[in-house]
């Protein structure tokens, strides 16, 4: 779980849009990407990111 007020800070490294937390990772609605959370850090950089085809 990540803190209210990081991800409130934190935004989309592409859109700037919020982040939604998912627990594991973080989720971008608008790019349809997830940003891996790994050891309670977000890995916010663009070669981490991974796509959401659900
Ligand atoms: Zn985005």
């Amino acid at each position: 779980m990540i803190d209210k007020d990081i991800l409130n800070i934190m935004g989309c490294i592409r859109c700037k849009s919020k982040l939604i937390d998912k627990e594991d990772h973080l989720e971008c609605d608008q790019c349809n990407i997830g940003y891996p959370i790994e050891d309670d850090i977000p890995r916010m950089v663009e070669d981490r990111i991974f796509s959401l085809n659900d």
